[in-house]
C-alpha cells in the first residue's frame, strides 16, 4: 500500500503524521509519499521525512499514486475532483455537520474515514483525535485568557497588598473543559464548572474545581456519555445559575457541545453586559454556533469592554504536540486497516473501522451520519 501525507492549507499549521512515526509504517511494509513542505509549519522539514524513509513529491504525484490519502482538514473541491474511486480519503471532516460533503463523497463512490467519528469506546481511546485535540484546546484557551486578562490568575500576597485570584467559569466538563479546569487551577485561579452531566461532578472536584449544581438535567444513558437537549424549564434554571456565576467571573471558557447539533446557547448578550469590563470569554464551541450569543467564529469581538474570542482551532497554535498526538491517533487507526505485507485491508466487521467509515462504494457506514443524512 502507498500512503500519501498531504500538506494542509490556509491557517492550518499541523501535519497529519510527523516523521518520527514513519518507522512504524515502513516496518509494516507501507510505502510513504509526502507532499513537499507538508511538515514545514510543524517544524518537520522535508529532509526529516526523507531520512525516515518517505519520498517527498508534489501534491499531484501524491494524488496520482497513493492508495490512502491522509490530511487533517477536509478536502478542497479540487482535491475531491482529483480523487479516484479506488482511493481512500482519511481526515477529520465533521460529517454530522458537513452533510453536503458526505453527499459528494457518496455520489463519487469514494471510500472515506473521518477521524472525528471514531467510536468513544475504551478500545478506540488511542485513536481518539477529539480527545487529543480537546486536550490541546483546553490548555491553550486558558493560557490565552491568562495572557489577555488585565488582572492576575493567582492570588498574590505582596508588600504592595493582596491581589485576589481570578474567577474562571468553565461551561462544559468534557475533555476540553476538564483540561481547562486543571490548567486554570494550576495557574491559581478559582474555578467554577458547569455541565448537564452529573457524572462529571466528581472529576471536577478532584481537579480542584467547584461544580455549579442545577437540578433536573435530562441525561440519556444511551447517548454514549454525551449530553442531550434539555427541557425549557431546565434551560431557564440553568440560565439563572450561569448568569449569577458569570457576573462574578473574570474569564469564561465555553466548551459545551452536543454532537451533530448546534452548540447550546448559555451566555446571552445581557449576561455579557453584566460582566466586569476587561473580562474574557473564550468560546471553543464557536465552529458549531458558540455558547455565547455574541461569539463570531474565528473572530474576536469586544463588547462593552468584554473580549469574546471565537476560536475553534487552538490545536493549530501548538503544531508540534498537536501533530504528534493527531499522528499517533491516526497511526493506531491505520494499524486496523493495514493487513499482511502492508496491503490495505478494510474489515467492516470491526466496529471501529465501520464506525469511522463515512462512505464506501456509494453507501454510508457510520450509523449516526446515515440517520442524519436520511432525515434531511
Ligand atoms: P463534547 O465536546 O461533546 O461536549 C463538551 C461538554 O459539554 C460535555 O461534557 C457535555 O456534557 C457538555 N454540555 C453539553 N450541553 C451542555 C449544556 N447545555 N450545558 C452545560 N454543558 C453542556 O464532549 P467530549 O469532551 O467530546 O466528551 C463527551 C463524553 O465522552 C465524556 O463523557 C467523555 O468522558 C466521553 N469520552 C469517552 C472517550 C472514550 O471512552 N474513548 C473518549 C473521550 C471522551
Amino acid at each position: 500500500m502507498i500512503l500519501g501525507i498531504l500538506k494542509e492549507s490556509g491557517t492550518e499549521t499541523r501535519v497529519v503524521v510527523l516523521p518520527e512515526l514513519l518507522p512504524d509504517l515502513t516496518a509494516q511494509k507501507v510505502e510513504v509519499l509526502v507532499e513537499k513542505s507538508a511538515g514545514a509549519e510543524a517544524f518537520a522539514p522535508d529532509e526529516a521525512y526523507a531520512e525516515a524513509g518517505a519520498k517527498v513529491v508534489s501534491r499531484k504525484e501524491v494524488f496520482e499514486k497513493a492508495d490512502v490519502l491522509l490530511q487533517i482538514q477536509p478536502p478542497s473541491g479540487e482535491d475531491i475532483g482529483s480523487l479516484k474511486e479506488s482511493q481512500v480519503w482519511i481526515s477529520a471532516f465533521n460529517p454530522l455537520w458537513e452533510t453536503g460533503l458526505v453527499k459528494t463523497f457518496l455520489e463519487k463512490g469514494i471510500t472515506t474515514f473521518s477521524m472525528d467519528s471514531i467510536p468513544r469506546t475504551t478500545r478506540a481511546q488511542a485513536m481518539d483525535i477529539l480527545s487529543s485535540m480537546a486536550t490541546v484546546a483546553g490548555y491553550k484557551a486558558v493560557l490565552e485568557a491568562a495572557l489577555r486578562l488585565p488582572t492576575f490568575f493567582p492570588m498574590f500576597m505582596t508588600a504592595a497588598g493582596t491581589i485576589r485570584p481570578a474567577n474562571v467559569l468553565i461551561l462544559g466538563a468534557g475533555v476540553a473543559g476538564l483540561q481547562a479546569t486543571a490548567i486554570a487551577r494550576k495557574l491559581g485561579a478559582q474555578v467554577y464548572v458547569f455541565d448537564v452531566r452529573s457524572a462529571v461532578k466528581e472529576e471536577v472536584k478532584s481537579l480542584g474545581g467547584k461544580f455549579v449544581d442545577v437540578e433536573g438535567a435530562t441525561e440519556d444513558k444511551d447517548a454514549g456519555g454525551y449530553a442531550v437537549e434539555q427541557t425549557e424549564e431546565y434551560k431557564k434554571k440553568q440560565q439563572q445559575a450561569i448568569d449569577k456565576q458569570a457576573a462574578k467571573s473574570n474569564v469564561i471558557i465555553c466548551t459545551a457541545q452536543i454532537p451533530g447539533k448546534k452548540a447550546p446557547l448559555l451566555i446571552s448578550k445581557e449576561t455579557v453586559e453584566r460582566m466586569k469590563a476587561g473580562s474574557i470569554i473564550i468560546d471553543l464551541a464557536a465552529s458549531t454556533g458558540g455558547n455565547c450569543e455574541l461569539t463570531k467564529n474565528d473572530e474576536t469581538v469586544i463588547h462593552q469592554g468584554i473580549t469574546i474570542i471565537g476560536q475553534s482551532n487552538y490545536p493549530a497554535m501548538t503544531p508540534v504536540d498537536a501533530s504528534r498526538m493527531f499522528g499517533k491517533n491516526v497511526l493506531n487507526f491505520l494499524k486496523l486497516i493495514i493487513g499482511d505485507e502492508g496491503a490495505l485491508n478494510l474489515d467492516f466487521e470491526d466496529e471501529i473501522v465501520k464506525g469511522t467509515c463515512i462512505t464506501h462504494k456509494g453507501e454510508i457506514y457510520n450509523e449516526r451520519v446515515k440517520s442524519v443524512i436520511e432525515n434531511i
